[in-house]
């Protein structure tokens, strides 16, 4: 466990911030499909594009379809880091740097794309045990999308208990508590597994979005479970939650930049779109190889036009 000597409440004081606060949107996840697998879409949203940095949010599982349920081909990113959390099974991961690495329940796999990164994944799972977890992606901040890729895999993230929820750090810091993940912009990601009540601490200047994983869980008047969270906004010093059940804790200071998601990829200008669409399509050296993923390559599709 690491920890710092003061919390980042007391570097940023704002006296008049609520401690708690109003929910501003409730979002009802979309149904969408990823690797062969139903999903639960929290972000993008047509009420809600990102929470902080964090622009896009899958849940999927708990699928109890056992070994390789999950087969995803060499595939592109770019502009983002993506985040793979699970909550049960394994699922092991390939990568264009030369990763081969197995993810299990309760560790953190970090991959950042910066210019170019590809990637697979293949179910690693015993016969009949659920994969269960969340995808995330982070959208680099202008300065740092351009930079080298690299993957970052914590075997044993913070874990802390306040009140009688049971939180792991997957990005950031809550009082004194950091996490180990290389977030380019203010993040928070936290996951909180609770039976009972517990408030837990929250940065102003930060915006939250709670996302339902499983059980049920209050936050307010909405009663959060799989397929439903709520945005918080910004100003809030603490969250009180209360119920049985797990939610995905997510904040960060609003990234104030024209982000453009597409496919796998995240950019600012279409022209950028299609020249990537070109590279990745023609084999381009900008990606890498995958070497030994079960899956096949999966081609971008077609750049729609947008005028
Ligand atoms: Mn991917």
């Amino acid at each position: 466990m690491k920890t710092v000597g003061s919390g980042p409440s007391m570097r940023f004081p704002l006296p008049t911030a609520p401690a708690d606060g109003p929910i501003e949107q409730v979002i009802r996840a979309r149904s969408a499909r990823a690797g062969g697998a139903h999903v639960r879409r929290h972000l993008p949203h047509p009420l809600r594009r990102m929470i902080g940095a964090w622009c896009f949010v899958d849940h999927f599982g708990p699928s109890p379809r056992g070994a390789h349920d999950v087969v995803v081909g060499p595939h592109p990113h770019i502009g983002l880091q993506t985040v793979t959390w699970l909550l049960s099974g394994r699922i092991r991961h390939r990568d264009s740097l030369g990763t081969d690495a197995v993810i299990s329940a309760g560790q953190v796999n970090w991959m950042t794309a910066g210019w170019g990164i590809s990637h697979a994944e293949d179910g690693e799972n015993d016969p009949g045990e659920a994969v269960h977890g969340v995808q995330l992606w982070v959208a680099l901040p202008d300065t740092h999308r351009r930079m080298p890729p690299a993957f970052h895999h914590d075997p044993a993230p913070t874990t802390f208990s306040v009140g009688a929820a049971r939180v792991t750090l997957i990005v950031g810091r809550m009082g004194v508590h950091v996490a180990s993940a290389p977030a380019l912009s203010p993040l928070l990601g936290a996951d909180v597994l609770l039976s009972g009540a517990a408030e837990l601490p929250l940065e102003p200047h930060f915006e939250y979005g709670v996302v339902g994983l499983e059980g049920s869980v209050s936050v307010g008047e909405q009663s959060l479970s799989a397929g439903t969270s709520v945005y918080l906004g910004r100003g809030r010093r603490s969250l009180q939650v209360v119920g049985d059940g797990r939610v995905l804790l997510l904040g960060g200071v609003p990234l104030d930049e024209p982000v453009l998601l597409w496919w796998n990829w995240v950019f600012r200008a279409r022209a950028e779109i299609v020249q990537a669409t070109e590279q990745w399509n023609a084999g381009d050296a900008r990606f890498g190889v995958v070497v030994g993923a079960g899956g096949k390559r999966i081609m971008a599709p077609a750049v729609i036009e947008t005028d």
